[in-house]
């Protein structure tokens, strides 16, 4: 498969690693002490880095860095809104949060992102926004899932 524009923005991993946080950081250190691949756990050759390959690299970045993952979505989702179907370009289109972080959805978990066209997510927020109103008995989840939690800026 051909390498994506994504995969050769060196400049630009470089530039999201600033973003990089806690449980990745630990994460790479250890898989470099142990010589095993981070993502897939396969022994790696050289402890220079915590990646096997590219493709786990990139998986992993993906899963610790918004950027990265929001980049893999939209390529997954061959940049095309999930709701309407239409196909645009990078900079029209969101990466959505099927279930929303507010009640418990994960944030860096693919199976959670989507890409939705500007219009759709706006559709999709405000109609979240207008149940969570409609239904303030219903109780929140009480502790968070220690997995789901993302640095402050990270968006919904
Ligand atoms: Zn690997
Ligand atoms: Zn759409």
């Amino acid at each position: 498969m051909r390498a994506g524009p994504a995969l050769r923005r060196r400049s630009e991993l470089t530039r999201d690693s600033l973003s990089w946080f806690g449980p990745g950081a630990a994460l790479r250190t250890a898989a470099r002490r142990a010589a095993s691949c981070v993502e897939c756990g396969q022994a790696l050759r050289s402890r220079r880095t915590p990646y096997c390959s590219r493709g786990c690299r990139w998986r992993f970045h993906g899963r610790y860095f918004w950027d990265a993952a929001r980049r893999v979505v939209l390529r997954r989702d061959h940049y095309t809104c999930q709701a309407c179907g239409l196909r645009s370009r990078k900079s029209a289109l969101d990466v959505d949060h099927i279930r929303e972080i507010a009640v418990g959805g994960a944030p860096l978990d693919y199976d959670n992102l989507q890409t939705l066209c500007r219009p759709c997510h706006r559709a999709k927020t405000s109609r979240f926004l207008r149940d969570r109103r409609g239904s303030r008995a219903a109780p929140l989840p009480s502790a968070p899932d220690p997995r789901s939690e993302g640095p402050e800026w990270f968006p919904a």
